[in-house]
């Protein structure tokens, strides 16, 4: 390898650059430059990732009924956790021996389908087993992709010590609030987005450290606020009462009257908190990194999504935490030097490699536990394993696997899409990349028809209580229908049940219970959230006033700046990478511009 140049993707065609600080990570680990582009690669691995799409099927070892990430006419063979966990059964017994005459990675594939998979990932969870790809749970229902958490529901996705709370996408330390998006440190809030440090309040829009305060936006330390305004405590009580929140049309009333403030208040380009040369969004606390959602103290990362605590050296990642270090191509990987794998917890030196635990010295396992210089499954003592390796490694480059587009996945690719488990719209590809059967079929991933489900809907959704106050206690056994009724992209359920312990909380807190079903609560959120993309764009600063562009297209009023800018009168000169699109209607500042009014 040598200088920084332009590639042409294998997937999409496009020109990509590859940089001169990957070259260097490259090199360092001895691995060869990509040969996808960041946005195919990304799409790629989320093709491997199944979080919310389950099935009920039987255990292939004790017959039971599990809910699990496979179906049951997927050709993977399902064990329930507890015995996939026991040494009931072994890994190894799967092993097989290198075949030189044959693909390696088809080889890989077929190790894949034979080896039991647990119905769902889970580890050391109390009352909690309706859940996936979760850590550390006790009473918890629906979460997925958590780790720490009690007595939640419908968490989803990077969540971090969760307690008492429903409906989270993205939080770190939360407790008794609802509805929330990408917050930090949040008590008692309901319907927030992007705020930290917040107490006892109702949609908030970037706030930090507010305590009492109803659909405010971009405000710092404040209390008793109602649509940015100041109130008295006790005036401001009175208006709460006022609100009646507890009514979902009154609720609706308030959101639409939220969304429009949300317009008029320019925002940052990104959420960039306590960081240095960083580049994309929601990025807290984080050096030299390149992505979407890196936080607290992680360095070194590119074209990574979901890197959390004290990760460095990460290429690549979809969902690496806890220390991970040096991994590249991995999705949900936490350890050292972990490449080209899927699922990993814990361990070093780990290639091609999916769902196995505290291992080192594997290439190309699956389902292992604690074990060391094995391929394909199979043991090797550690001079036969570090001969072979790199006679498989130059076997993948001479006779790589090809996909039926006719793409070649030599070392240095990660899995092939058409080897996933999992269809392109049972798994996350979808929520971030959403495509249509055909755009996904002609890309060269899997599709799968919706289910067909028949539920007898007990409620209609137009029968729900608009309050919450007029609930009956027996509405938490019944089939609830969901708003959008299966037309929509969400994955619908078309129906829903409102668990005791949500309805519990929706009383205490009176909220009025939701009109969706949590797969569609879930999109909805998602859809508030930016893209994982970015653009390169100006400061929409005009220097006294902003958003004139976007009011000659009458989506948003002009904002009138309260301070004098760095560019006095004229338009700001500074440019920035955006995840907020260019034809949005929100006012984007640059960070100058943005400090100078909002703090
Ligand atoms: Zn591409
Ligand atoms: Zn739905
Ligand atoms: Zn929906
Ligand atoms: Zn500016
Ligand atoms: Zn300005």
């Amino acid at each position: 390898m040598s200088a920084p140049s332009k590639r042409t993707c294998q997937a999409c065609q496009k020109e990509f650059a590859v940089e001169s600080d990957d070259i260097t990570f490259y090199e360092k680990m001895r691995i060869p430059a990509p040969t996808w582009c960041p946005e195919c690669r990304t799409v790629r691995r989320m093709s491997w990732r199944n979080e919310r799409s389950w099935y009920r099927r039987t255990c292939d070892a004790t017959g039971k009924p599990v809910l699990s990430m496979f179906r049951q006419e997927s050709g993977y063979k399902v064990y329930e956790q507890n015995y996939w966990r026991s040494d009931a059964w072994d890994p190894l017994e799967y092993g097989k021996d290198v075949d030189v005459t044959r693909p390696f990675l088809t080889q890989f594939g077929e190790l894949l389908k034979a080896v039991p998979e647990p119905n769902l990932i889970q580890k050391n969870l109390v009352n909690s087993e309706y859940s996936n790809i979760a850590l550390n749970l006790k009473n918890c229902y629906n979460c997925i992709g958590i780790d720490g958490g009690e007595d939640s529901a419908y968490c989803f996705s990077g969540i971090l010590d969760i307690q008492h709370s429903f409906d989270i996408y993205q939080a770190t330390s939360t407790e008794y609030s609802y509805e929330l998006i990408d917050c930090v440190k949040s008590n008692s809030v309901r319907f927030a987005q992007s705020c930290e440090g917040c107490v006892d309040s109702w949609f908030l829009y970037d706030c930090r450290n507010c305590t009492n305060c109803i659909a405010c936006v971009g405000l710092r330390s404040r209390q008793y606020c109602i649509l940015n305004r100041e109130y008295q405590k006790e005036e401001y009580e009175k208006e709460l009462v006022k609100l009646d929140l507890g009514s979902y049309r009154k609720l609706q009333e308030l959101n639409a009257k939220f969304e429009e403030l949300k317009l008029r208040v320019p925002r940052k380009f990104a959420t960039i908190i306590k960081s240095e040369n960083v580049i994309g969004d929601n990025i807290r606390n984080s050096r030299d990194a390149r992505g979407f959602d890196i936080r607290d103290n992680a360095e070194h990362v590119r074209y990574s999504y979901r890197v959390h605590h004290n990760c460095s050296d990460i290429w690549d990642a979809i969902v690496a935490w806890n220390g991970a270090e040096e991994e590249c191509e991995a999705m949900s990987c936490s350890g050292k030097r972990i490449v080209y794998s899927a699922l990993i917890w814990g361990g070093f030196d780990v290639q091609y490699s999916y769902n196995c635990f505290d291992c080192n010295n594997i290439f190309a396992c699956v389902g292992l536990r604690s074990k060391s210089y094995c391929i394909l499954n199979r043991q090797y003592s550690k001079e036969e394993y570090e001969t072979l390796l790199p006679k498989i490694i130059e076997h993948m480059n001479m006779m790589p696997y090809a996909d039926k587009q006719g793409r070649t996945f030599g070392y240095g690719e990660f899995f092939p899409p058409e080897l996933s488990p999992f269809a392109y719209n049972e798994t996350i590809a979808q929520e971030y990349f959403p495509l249509s059967k055909e755009e996904v079929e002609r890309k060269g991933y899997q599709w799968k028809n919706p289910e067909i489900r028949n539920y007898q809907m007990q409620i209609k959704n137009d029968q729900l209580p608009d309050h919450i106050r007029d609930v009956p206690d027996a509405i938490a056994s019944q089939t609830v229908e969901c708003g959008h009724k299966g037309i929509c992209i969400h994955g619908c359920t078309t129906a829903f049940k409102i668990i005791p312990e949500e309805l519990g909380f929706y009383k205490k807190t009176g909220i009025p219970l939701p009109r969706l079903c949590p797969n569609c609560r879930h999109c909805e959120r998602l859809l508030k959230s930016n893209p994982l993309r970015l653009w390169h764009r100006k400061c929409q600063c005009g220097g006294m006033e902003s958003g004139i562009r976007n009011q000659e297209l009458g989506k948003t009023p002009n904002y009138r700046n309260t301070a004098t800018h760095f560019h006095g009168d004229k338009p700001c000169p500074n440019e920035f990478e955006t995840s907020y699109a260019p034809e949005r209607a929100e006012i984007v500042y640059c960070e100058s511009c943005y400090q100078s009014e909002v703090l």
